[in-house]
């Protein structure tokens, strides 16, 4: 079991894991300031972009231009360390829209945990463990009754020495916060390590029934969601749904086209059956082939009006 707290206040002066940055906080190195704008915008649910970075300053913003929230860090010269000098906001942006899956923690940031963590734990030793799993705040999954059973899995490649995969599963509450329950590293993808790593988060982080997974159609995933041996993952315990935004990025990245990407969300995201009918056809009408690209994707798996309300 792993809380983050103390392995993020090693490296962050004066700021607690995911709490808004405030002037005047004080950070050892660049590289803190930047983790705790992680941490703080996959609690807060949008995504930043730099604006400037240099050896003396980091200016941020939020990634929707319209929303006037930026942060601005400073190197001061004698006491080499960083600063907070400027904090403008609050959002004004649709955040749901702005990030929805905590694309913001990159793997550079869930390394720098985990490195840390290790660091510190000397009884955890990666290269003695074929798997390693952490799991994060679930005591406050478990007990926070405006968490809904929505958890996001993924994965992503561990640079540097190491040439494992990172896995994570993230939760989201009520007001489409998104935030870390569990990291694991696996030497790779495949039904074993995912099936193992969701029988962990079974174990250690939550047992509600209609638990809903969202993944992106790996074909090792589909493969554990398909195993009627694996009844923890089986309506129903468990419901399967695909990323939105997966779906839409493979969209666009096949056809490269804006108003078919946006015409996908709005069939996926359409909360009655006659709105999404009527943009699936408009789809239709833009692309026939994006419509029978879609048409194989079983409807109640991606769009919402299909979905039982377990999303
Ligand atoms: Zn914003």
């Amino acid at each position: 079991m792993f809380d983050p707290s103390p392995v993020m206040q090693a490296e962050v002066s004066s700021s607690m894991p995911g709490e808004q940055l405030m002037k005047g906080m004080v950070f050892v190195t660049k590289l803190a300031v930047r983790h705790a704008l992680t941490w703080y915008v996959m609690r807060e649910n949008f995504s930043f972009k730099t604006e400037h970075s240099d050896s003396k300053r980091l200016m941020v913003s939020c990634e929707d231009d319209f929303c006037p929230w930026s942060v601005h860090a400073i190197c001061c010269k004698g006491d080499n360390v960083w600063k907070i000098a400027k904090c403008k906001g609050p959002h004004t942006c649709d955040k749901i829209q702005n990030a929805h899956d905590g694309r913001m923690i990159d793997s550079a940031f869930l390394a720098y945990v985990l490195k840390r963590y290790i660091q510190e734990d000397h009884a955890y030793k990666i290269k003695n463990l074929r798997h390693v799993a952490l799991a994060v705040q679930n005591t406050k999954y478990h007990t926070t009754r405006h968490c809904r059973p929505v958890i996001s899995i993924d994965a992503t490649h561990l640079y540097g020495k190491y040439k494992e995969k990172l896995m994570i599963a993230m939760a989201t509450d009520a007001n489409n916060k998104i935030y870390p329950l569990a990291f694991a590293i696996v030497e790779s993808e495949s039904t074993e390590t995912w099936g193992w790593f969701l029988a962990c988060i079974r174990r250690y982080v939550t047992n509600r029934r209609h638990l809903c997974v969202i993944s992106d159609r790996y074909p090792g995933i589909q493969a554990i969601f398909r195993d009627t041996n694996r009844d923890f993952l089986q309506p129903p315990m468990t419901e399967h749904y695909y990323c939105l935004r997966h779906l839409c990025n493979n969209v666009n990245t096949r056809w490269n086209n804006e108003t078919l990407k946006n015409l996908v969300w709005r069939a996926a995201s359409a909360t009655q059956e006659k709105k999404f009918n009527a943009t699936f056809d408009l789809i239709e009408n833009v692309n026939r082939d994006v419509h029978e690209y879609l048409k194989d994707v079983p409807k109640e798996k991606w769009a919402l009006t299909f979905d039982k309300g377990y999303r």
